[in-house]
């Protein structure tokens, strides 16, 4: 079958694929760990599910409007609002399905051939992906481990240039757990201001935070009118699999952003948007037990990675991932990966999957039990010795 030519651009997510191969060792009888893969390992908060199954029951089993039911779009631009300190009106607001779409159409509608996108890299691996399948010129914006992850603010000005058209950032971040100080954000806002270029803020993991406070590029003078950010219920409720997401952004581009969405989805899922709006608008505990819980085992694995020879971990403030240094075991990141899961039965990425930055780095999710990660812990120690 012949493609058209951008498909040969268009990258991917290799959690998908290691998870799929751990699930393949597990159908042969294997005991396998996963700490590849992404997602909450809690439930959806009851009250969550329970206004979903109400919205099927009442009859919202329709098509709703294609930016979003204006009570989520209400209850976003007004959480919106409050976490980040800005004036947010529900047109600014675009519900689709996941954090995903909002990567996906925000680039689709910026980027063109000769523009050039900064990004965090190791990163998200849909940024490179799409960046390139627009048609746009990928400039990596090394995250690295002697710099806790930050990003190199003098670099930053550099890498800017007129073509720069777009600057994505994230913060609490995947895959290395760093959060962006004031500071950084203060340096990428004095960079962009003088060049016509946005910034794809993705807060994703905005409440999952430990240690300082979540500030968003969106907050400083001046730039609310040139950010998208892009959030969701994902990370924070517990719900990857409803897939519902959002982006708030410009006026003018959210009615683009929403075309993009007439034009593939149509609209988000009705009884999941009323989830949402029960997420936002209910009690919040469950967040706030979802996060402690999350601090605990950040604790436990960042404690029993640097207790193995060969392996140096930072405790991340952010997110629920850890991005520890493992060249001293002399394997590649690729390597560590396909040795972690055929030997020691533990899932975890190679660095690489995020970019060519994340060289010499795995990534292990700590979003499983207590139970689950010092049981990986204790094996991985064991299959590094070996190789020592
Ligand atoms: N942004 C980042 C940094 C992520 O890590 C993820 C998911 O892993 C997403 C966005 C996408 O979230 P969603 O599942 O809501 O599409």
């Amino acid at each position: 079958m012949r493609f058209a030519d951008r498909m040969s651009r268009l990258g991917t997510e290799t959690a998908f694929e290691v998870l799929a191969a751990a699930r393949a060792l597990e159908a042969q009888g294997r005991d396998i760990v996963h700490l590849e893969i992404g997602e909450p390992d809690f439930d959806t908060p009851a009250n969550i599910v329970d206004a979903a199954v109400k919205a099927l029951r009442a009859g919202h089993t329709h098509y709703t409007p294609a930016s979003g039911i204006p009570e989520l779009r209400q209850a976003i631009a007004a959480e919106v609002a409050a976490t980040r300190g800005i004036e947010v009106t529900p047109a600014q607001v675009v519900v689709v399905p996941g954090g995903k779409p909002i990567m996906y159409f925000v680039i689709t509608a910026l980027i063109q051939e000769g523009d050039e996108v900064i990004y965090p890299n190791p990163g998200f691996p849909i940024y490179e992906s799409m960046i390139k399948f627009a048609g746009g010129t990928p400039v990596p914006m090394p995250l690295l481990q002697e710099n806790q992850f930050r990003l190199d603010t003098r670099q930053l000005k550099s890498l800017v240039t007129d073509r720069t058209r777009l600057v994505i950032l994230n913060s609490p971040a995947n895959p290395t757990g760093g959060v962006l100080a004031p500071e950084d954000l203060q340096a990428v806002a004095d960079a962009v201001r003088d060049h016509d270029a946005i910034v794809l803020s993705d807060e994703i993991y905005g409440r999952i935070i430990y240690e300082g406070e979540f500030a968003s590029i969106a907050s400083l003078p001046g730039m609310a009118e040139r950010t998208v950010i892009l959030d969701g219920f994902s990370k924070t409720y517990a719900m990857t699999g409803w897939r519902l997401g959002y982006g708030v952004m410009p006026v003018p581009l959210a009615e683009q952003i929403t075309r993009l969405n007439i034009n593939s989805n149509s609209c988000t899922s009705a009884h999941t948007q009323w989830a949402g709006v029960e997420a936002l608008t209910g009690p919040q505990d469950e967040v706030g037990k979802m996060v402690a819980a999350f601090r605990e085992r950040r604790d436990v694995i960042v404690g029993g990675l640097n207790d193995i020879p060969g392996i140096r971990c930072l405790k991340p403030s952010g997110a629920f991932y850890v991005f520890p240094d493992i060249s001293a075991t002399g394997l590649t990141s690729k390597q560590m990966e396909t040795y972690l899961l055929s030997d020691a039965g533990v899932a975890t990425l190679a660095g690489t999957s995020f970019g060519a930055y994340g060289e010499g780095h795995i990534r292990l999710s700590y979003a499983n039990s207590v139970a689950n990660i010092e049981k990986a812990l204790e094996r991985m120690r064991k299959a590094i010795a070996v190789l020592g």
